[in-house]
């Protein structure tokens, strides 16, 4: 385990072992599967979807960078909780320039720059890269970055910010190797779940006394000591189950203490969208990429069985579906055979842009 050096600096209190190890050795015991055994997976399609969506996050920001920028300004990444690398292919569609993945999950990390080599051998010139284990939420990642004096263009945590949220101290240091890292108009970018949403949906069993809601394919529960009304800004753990995926803790994230955090990192707010808004939104252009994506199945009508096995031969219909869907108010996925139980578990997310400060200094 790294040492949390820089943040026994800013608060002497801060000595817990915390959930790191247990949510590192979660993901460090995943296996990839193939293909074969993906579309065999009761969220495959909520996996394409989450995929598609990111796609278009880093896909929007890239083309707004170099607008801001210049079209050929070289751009530089730090990927935050990378994993095994998912979004390597997105970076090299997005012609970037030099990616640093960091995770902390080291065995990840070893498959992450696998992956990377793979892509290296193959004849399209790719990005360059490095590779970093450690616990970002506790380690200043700059002491271990090749070449600490690179300013980055953005930074981009899909789905793992809300691991930091275990402590203030915590969060305060991933937003610190967010911003220290960042130049000025650089853009943060994620993906977390929305503590709202999940408080609201535990509302709702609350007078049955539950600590948990669900369906088949996720489950949020909270221990006793965590389950409270408020919960605390900080620390409020719960269970994450997915299929096949995540059973870890994780924690709440309230947003306008994320916000208001974020902005004394000199990170100000630009877009806050929860991802049943960002679909619609995204929906008609990216729906190219959602064809190739194989993530349309997802669109046309709703099969109600989440063992439902993708028909991807024909998507004529559902490309009519979509036509009528983008411009439709009150859109509704009608949720093809992405099963009702997904959607649940998609629209647990919501999407965050931040920019770092411009402090007019030039490129
Ligand atoms: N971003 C990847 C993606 O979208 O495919 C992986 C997402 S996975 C749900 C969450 C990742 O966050 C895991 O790889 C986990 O190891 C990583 N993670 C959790 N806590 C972390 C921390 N404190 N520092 C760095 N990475 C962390």
């Amino acid at each position: 385990q790294d040492k949390p050096a820089d943040v026994e600096v800013n608060n002497k209190e801060f000595i817990k072992e915390g959930c790191g190890s247990v949510v590192a050795q979660h993901y460090n015991q995943l296996s990839e599967k193939g293909l074969a055994e993906r579309k065999e997976s009761r969220i495959f399609h909520m996996r394409n979807l989450n995929n598609w969506i990111k796609s278009r996050i880093i896909g929007n920001i890239l083309d707004r960078i170099r607008k801001e920028n210049g079209p050929n300004c070289r751009l530089n990444v730090l990927d935050l909780g990378c994993g095994k690398g998912g979004d390597l292919l997105k970076w090299e569609r997005g012609n970037v320039h030099h990616v640093i993945c960091a995770d902390i999950a080291a065995t990840s990390i070893e498959q992450c720059k696998e992956r990377y080599e793979k892509m290296k051998h193959r004849s399209r010139p790719v990005f360059t890269a490095e590779f970093i284990a450690a616990d970002c939420s506790k380690t200043n990642i700059q002491d271990k970055m090749k070449n600490p004096d690179l300013k980055l263009d953005l930074v981009s945590c899909q789905f793992a910010f809300h691991y930091s949220f275990e402590s203030l101290p915590q969060a305060e240091q991933m937003l610190a190797n967010v911003s220290s890292n960042l130049q000025p108009g650089g853009y943060f970018i994620g993906t977390t779940t929305d503590a709202s949403d999940i408080m609201r949906r535990l509302g709702r069993d609350k007078d049955q006394g539950n600590r948990k809601f669900g369906n088949s394919i996720y489950s949020v529960e909270f221990p006793p000591e965590t389950c409270l009304d408020p919960p605390p800004l900080f620390g409020a753990k719960y269970n994450f189950h997915l299929e096949e995926v995540v059973d870890c803790p994780e924690f709440l994230v309230h947003f306008p203490t994320f916000r208001k955090l974020a902005s004394k990192y000199g990170l100000t707010l630009v877009q806050k969208t929860r991802f049943e808004e960002f679909i619609p939104q995204e929906l008609e252009r990216g729906k190219d990429l959602l064809v190739r994506m194989k993530a349309l199945e997802t669109f046309p009508p709703f099969s109600n069985q989440s063992t439902a096995s993708p028909d991807v031969g024909d998507y004529s219909h559902a490309q009519e579906y979509l036509d009528s869907s983008a411009t439709a108010d009150g859109f509704r996925p009608k949720l093809g055979t992405l099963s009702k139980a997904e959607w649940e578990a998609v629209s647990l997310y919501l999407v965050y842009i931040f920019r770092k400060e411009d402090n007019n200094l030039e490129r």
